[in-house]
């Protein structure tokens, strides 16, 4: 059967089947006040006995994983004592005569609807969590006894329609091997948990309790998303030498990923994180980034109704900027339009909003959000390694009067008495055909460039890279692409300056090389890449590499250049 990866790996074991145990609510009504009492005593206790279990697990899993994870089960313990949830049940004892447990139940399932019918996929899937805790409360109003999964003493998978976020960070993974649940997304924080505990699970699989039996042998590749069922013993041969080899890379990406990115023949390049917040920085660090290659400060906007302060900002990248320790924290100005949208920024409505009103573009008619911006990273330059950079460049004069901005904003810091960095480099993102063209002139006005090759791709194959009707004409592999970046690494080379990568492709094997190849100096991609693209860089040899990427330079079509570079990144592995 096959599931959605919510978190890779492979694991063998015996199967340990979650039914879900129906419990069984009183419906009848109270019939006075005494009995209207009680129940709202037994809802009080219920909720007592709640919190100290919630704090059992907030414990275990600041001991299993760290205090950051428990947040999950702090905010667990403020929606047990969020008003609107301890209003409708009082309301449904008092008001409509429940008994408790049906007036929890009925309470749940409003709040976790009403988060469920949001727009918001986060806010969605935060109706897994108040169900989390309603279940639990309904669990001690009603004396119900659950399986804890910290009790397992075999090596099991575990099977469930569903696990709450807590089950999954009270499972012992000593015993707890992976699990299945048939329904989940990526982005719940189940499946968080589960990637932070580096357990092999599988969500989504759709109905598989009714085909696995408690004490079954299953294979569960969190690798391809199977899930094999009394594997035959070829299948089990199979699935024992995938798992070896996945851990046999594991161990491998442990042992590199903290080293330098130096080809085997002394080619140094930088591999550095993206990140949407401050907390980010951490995952990038613990994967072996070597710092921010690009923060992406419209999240910031995204989630505020109104915009957000100079204060706000401030304190945002001053904290990434510590986070990283000295470390290079490249943020880029806001990028807002096109696909994206915040509610704090009105958009007038366009034809085509990827080529409209976005980016840099609306700096200039907009001076009250970019300064604030630009005063917050000045300031914020004091306190770590801050370069600024633009989007969406198409031209000199956008560079120029973004120069002069910046000056009209040290001059008022500087009247104002406020510390901040006189130095902080900037750069420019090179997502446009028109910057590529211009990079010999762009490369003489600023102090780096940051390639975008998710824009990049789709202003040069004028492919939409959202649209999925032309998804396979979206080749960020296409010769015209690698030319242009071939283009804009030579003219910084040529005013000295350096060139990263902060679009999809630094993160991707194939891509990775190519740039490894056209001599890219900085590779900036999610933090899970890290390992992978550390590794294939201190296996590769760059003149080898460039060989073979000058190579593909002169072919016709993007099959051609993708198979060479296969069977270049083989010949690295080998
Ligand atoms: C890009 O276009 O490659 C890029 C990094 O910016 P974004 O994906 O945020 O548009
Ligand atoms: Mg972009």
């Amino acid at each position: 059967m096959k599931g959605i990866i919510a978190s890779p790996g492979v694991a063998i074991a015996s199967a340990f089947v979650m039914k879900q145990t129906v419990v069984e609510i009183d419906m009848t009504p109270t019939a006075n006040e005494t009995e209207r009492a009680e129940q709202e005593q037994l809802f009080r206790d219920a909720i007592a006995a709640t919190e100290q279990q919630l704090n059992e697990v907030i414990e275990i899993t600041e001991q299993r994983l760290s205090a950051k994870e428990a947040d999950v089960f702090r905010a667990h313990l403020m929606m047990l004592f969020d008003p609107t949830f301890e209003d409708a049940v009082m309301e449904k004892i008092n008001g409509s005569a429940m008994k408790a447990a049906r007036a929890v139940k009925e309470a749940t399932v409003e709040v976790a609807d009403m988060l469920a019918s949001l727009d918001d996929e986060y806010l969605r899937e935060r109706a897994a969590d108040i169900r989390d805790v309603g279940g639990r409360v309904l669990d001690n109003v009603t004396g119900n006894v659950r399986v804890s999964l910290n009790d397992l003493r075999d090596e099991v998978v575990v099977f469930a329609n569903d696990l709450t976020p807590s089950d999954t960070a009270m499972m012992d993974m000593n015993y707890v091997k992976g699990f299945v649940t048939e329904v989940g997304g990526r982005t719940s924080h189940t499946s968080i948990i589960a990637r932070i505990m580096g357990l092999p699970a599988i969500v989504g699989t759709g109905d598989i309790l009714s085909h696995v039996k408690h004490g079954d042998t299953v294979v569960l590749d969190a690798v391809d998303g199977d899930i094999v069922i009394n594997p035959t013993a070829e299948e089990l041969a199979a699935a024992e030498a995938k798992l070896e080899k996945y851990l046999e890379h594991v161990r491998e990406l442990d042992a590199v990923k903290m080293l330098p990115a130096e080809t085997k023949d002394g080619h140094h390049v930088e591999v550095v994180g993206n990140i949407a917040s401050p907390a980010d920085c951490k995952g990038v660090l613990e994967n072996g980034g070597e710092g921010v290659g690009l923060f992406r400060t419209e999240f910031l906007y995204m989630k505020s109704p109104e915009l957000p302060s100079e204060e706000v900002q401030f304190e945002a990248y001053k904290t990434a900027a510590e986070a990283l320790e000295g470390r290079p924290l490249v943020i880029r100005t806001l990028d807002i339009g096109g696909d994206k949208a915040a509610d704090c920024i009105s958009f007038p409505a366009e034809m085509n909003p990827f080529l409209g009103w976005r980016a840099v573009r609306m700096y200039f008619d907009r001076l009250d959000i970019i300064k604030p911006q630009m005063r917050a990273l000045l300031r914020a330059a004091a306190y770590g390694n801050i370069l600024v950079m633009f989007p969406m460049i198409i031209s000199a004069e956008e560079i120029f009067k973004m120069k002069e901005i910046i000056e009209e904003c040290k001059a008022e810091l500087r009247a104002e008495g406020k510390e901040f960095n006189e130095n902080m480099p900037i750069g420019t993102m090179v997502e446009t055909p028109a910057a590529c063209i211009n990079a010999d002139k762009l490369a003489q006005i600023v102090d780096f460039f940051s390639i975008g090759t998710n824009d990049l791709t789709q202003y040069v194959l004028a492919v939409d890279r959202g649209n999925e009707a032309i998804a396979a004409m979206y080749q960020p592999l296409h010769p015209a692409v690698l030319r242009a970046m071939k283009m804009v690494i030579d003219a910084s080379h040529k005013e000295g300056k350096w060139t990263g990568v902060c679009g999809e492709l630094a993160g991707d094997e194939r891509g990775a090389v190519i740039l490894l190849g056209l001599g890219l100096d900085e590779f900036s991609m999610s933090a899970g890449s890290i390992p992978t693209i550390k590794n294939l860089i201190r296996r590769a040899n760059v003149a080898r590499v460039r060989e073979v990427v000058e190579e593909c330079l002169t072919y016709f079509t993007t099959e051609e250049v993708t198979a060479r570079i296969d069977k270049l990144i083989e010949e690295i592995y080998a």
